[in-house]
């Protein structure tokens, strides 16, 4: 597993531990909340080949590739070069390396930022099949070297028969996961706001609130990318959620979820990335037989206590006009997640 210690690769290395797999987790940089449950973990750069070639190295079934130089809006376009080239090293050398020691599988974590800025220009947008990432025009940088790396995975099976899976996401939120720095996404840096505000004090949001999204539970997530990696699917497909909401209504809801009556005062300034963005899953349950199904309110009201009590942990409680943070709260019971219901089983 490659970016084992970032969101989305914590959690997975946790759930294939739970399945019973042996581990070897990668990463430059440990997990930030918690220790690893991997059985293995490196630190490794893996822009460089030798290092990509020591990810893979021994008798490895399944490589999970979700390492990338990545975060929310403002920094995927404050650097377009250096998140393009860093990502391009990854994964043009993760993929050749597991091929190389001979992987079973390796599985590509692609992205919403693949799909064509013209079909995402209104709030009420129609949601994006998989066929709808073509004629090309992604987000600059970020976008299109996902784009180009799902092509490079389709080249590795016609060329060498390597079997690749592609996955791309649609927002994932949970515990656990960057809430502030820069690289935090919205239902975090949200979730911070109303945690550190006043009840009837004000927030900042960036652009006017009509831009509109859709989110997915963390949980969802490593149950949707283990029925993939499983699958014979090797085109690319929409993880994600299909209930769509605007910025403000993500307020809305956290700030219910906190207890605080807040002002909205709206950044025009900012950057707020595609006017509106939602997941068709219509392939999605027809591959998997499953989608994902936990709503916002149950798996923010999860993230929510989960920031606020590691923001009252590291002393910034002055707008605790939510429920109180007690000494429970900070335990595993926050990363508790509600039960994953499954529509079919697989
Ligand atoms: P994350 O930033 O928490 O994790 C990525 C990890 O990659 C980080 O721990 C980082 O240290 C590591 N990394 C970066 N450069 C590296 C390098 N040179 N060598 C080794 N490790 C390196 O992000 P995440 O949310 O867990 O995302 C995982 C994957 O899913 C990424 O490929 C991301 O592009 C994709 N994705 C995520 C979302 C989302 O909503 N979280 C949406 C779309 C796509």
């Amino acid at each position: 597993m490659t970016g084992a210690g970032g969101f989305i690769g914590h959690h997975l290395v946790k759930r294939l531990k739970n399945d019973g797999c042996w581990v070897r987790g990668v990463d430059i940089k440990l997990p930030e909340y918690e220790p690893s449950a991997a059985d293995e973990f490196e630190l490794l750069d893996l822009r460089a080949w030798d290092n990509c070639l020591l990810a893979t190295r021994g008798q490895i079934d399944q490589v999970y590739n979700l390492a990338a130089d990545m975060g929310g809006i403002g920094y995927i376009t404050a650097s377009l070069a250096d998140i393009a080239r860093n990502n391009i090293l990854i994964n043009a050398h993760m993929l050749e390396a597991a091929r190389a020691n001979g992987a079973r599988r390796f599985l590509f974590s692609s992205s919403a930022c693949v799909y064509a800025g013209y079909r995402q220009k209104e709030a009420d947008v129609t949601p994006l099949k998989e066929e709808d990432a073509y004629p090309a025009d992604p987000e600059p940088g970020y976008g299109w070297e996902k784009l180009y790396a799902e092509q490079l995975c389709q080249y590795y099976w016609h060329d060498f028969k390597f079997e690749t899976r592609i996955v791309r996401f649609h927002n994932v939120y949970g515990p656990l996961g960057t809430y502030d720095g820069g690289k935090e996404k919205a239902p975090a840096a949200i979730s911070r706001k109303v945690a550190l505000a006043r009840d009837g004090g004000e927030i900042e949001i960036w652009g006017d609130g009509q831009q509109t999204r859709s989110f997915m539970y963390m949980n969802d997530c490593v149950e949707g990318l283990v029925r993939l990696m499983a699958s014979d699917f090797r085109d690319p497909l929409n993880l994600g959620r299909d209930e769509l909401i605007s910025v403000d209504g993500l307020v809305q809801l956290i700030s219910r979820i906190a207890g605080k009556n807040l002002r909205i005062r709206h950044d025009l300034t900012k950057p707020q990335g595609v006017r509106g963005r939602n997941s068709d899953n219509t392939l999605l349950r027809k591959v998997l037989g499953w989608e994902p199904s936990i709503t916002l309110e149950q798996g923010l009201a999860v993230t929510y206590r989960w920031i606020e009590a590691e923001l009252a942990r590291a002393g910034h409680d002055e707008g605790s006009g939510g429920s109180p943070v007690t000494a429970d709260d900070r335990g595993t019971s926050l990363v508790e997640v509600p039960t994953v219901r499954r529509r079919n089983s697989h």
